[in-house]
């Protein structure tokens, strides 16, 4: 399908090049910050297929997206991934800038190689603890090593890693600087990231929130952190620890706002946009694709996706767990 519409831009005058693209709501961890031991999966048949998930990234490529990430759930967990992943990635280089992933690890080992054939040159890994009983019960699955060994994978492959870590009170909070100093020493870089309330889960939220502000405070204690310029249009703040000489970034949607920059727009497994992940507002990008004229509804669905991206999040802590900011999880947006 090719559509020929303008680039997209949205209200505020921002260029949306970046889309994050949802494969699966499913995986094969549990992390308790993002979902309840017995999570309820979308019925297959509301899910995307390979095909139309290819189609609307194409589609999206035509309006000016030129960096796709795709995540979950577990984007590895969805079978015959790699397909969507070799065809995407047949456009790096073309329409696209960059093809990149979003994963937990667990089934690296396996498909490394296989990304790096397809073009993929970073993966983000998840990773929130060194620590195997503090993992498997963060996760609900005894897996750490799967992770550990997925890292090396990666690693081997050729591939840049980048780690994200979820700060949790009373959990991870204490560990930080040995995950920091881990993953430096492997030459990776690594972001922490506030947890933010989406999605129902079995535990008290604001009794795991983590201000990024006191772990960089706690974290200068020790090390010299030097302000960093990126640009990414991301919400990350990025800082050079000077004693290990890695990067790190923080994202602190709850007591950062960083939606100024905004260059992205997120689709679910089910094809609903979501302009933005703090937002209730979407748009039903799958009955375009499966509508008779797929390519004009396509379009006029981006162009109301424009229109509609507000200008920032309106989310904050404090809820509880039977009241989210959100009801949908982060594996069905894919963070
Ligand atoms: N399963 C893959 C993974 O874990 O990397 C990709 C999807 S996961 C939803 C993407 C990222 O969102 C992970 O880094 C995860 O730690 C983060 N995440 C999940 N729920 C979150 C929450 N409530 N607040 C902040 N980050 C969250
Ligand atoms: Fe799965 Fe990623 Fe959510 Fe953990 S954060 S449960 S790995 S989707």
């Amino acid at each position: 399908m090719t559509i020929n519409g303008a680039p997209l831009i949205d209200g505020f005058n921002r260029s949306i090049s970046y889309l994050r693209l949802s494969v699966t709501d499913r995986c094969d961890l549990r992390c308790t910050y993002c979902m309840p031991e017995r999570m309820t999966f979308l019925p297959k048949s509301e899910v995307l297929s390979l095909e139309e998930l290819y189609d609307l990234a194409c589609g999206f490529m035509d309006r000016g997206i030129t960096k796709i990430r795709l995540t979950g759930g577990e984007p590895l967990v969805r079978r015959d991934v790699i397909s969507l992943i070799n065809r995407l990635g047949a456009h790096i280089g073309g329409e696209l800038d960059e093809l990149t992933l979003t994963t937990n690890g667990t089934q690296l080992d396996q498909y490394a190689a296989a990304l790096f054939d397809a073009g993929i040159r970073r993966v983000n890994i998840s990773l929130d603890t060194l620590q195997p009983d503090t993992f498997a019960a963060l996760t609900r699955r005894d897996r750490l090593t799967d992770v550990l060994r997925g890292i090396d994978a990666a690693q081997q492959a050729g591939l840049k890693v980048k780690l994200n870590t979820v700060a949790l009170k009373g959990v991870n909070e204490f560990e930080l600087p040995d995950i920091i100093s881990w993953a430096h020493n492997r030459d990776c870089e690594v972001t922490l990231i506030e947890t933010m309330p989406l999605g129902t889960v079995d535990e008290e939220r604001s009794d795991r929130f983590l201000r990024l502000d006191t772990v960089a405070d706690r974290l200068r204690t020790m090390w010299y952190l030097e302000p960093l310029t990126r640009k990414t249009g991301g919400p990350a703040r990025y800082f050079r620890v000077a004693e290990t000489g890695g990067v790190l970034g923080l994202i602190s949607p709850l007591t950062n706002n960083f939606c100024a920059g905004c260059n992205r727009i997120r689709v679910t497994a089910t094809g609903q946009l979501y302009p933005c992940l703090g937002g209730t507002q979407q748009v039903d990008l799958r009955a375009a694709v499966r509508s008779d004229k797929p390519a004009m509804a396509l379009n006029a669905a981006l162009d109301q996706a424009m229109r509609i991206k507000p200008e920032r999040h309106h989310f904050a802590i404090g809820d509880g767990p039977t009241k989210p900011a959100l009801t949908r999880h982060m594996s069905m947006t894919g963070g």
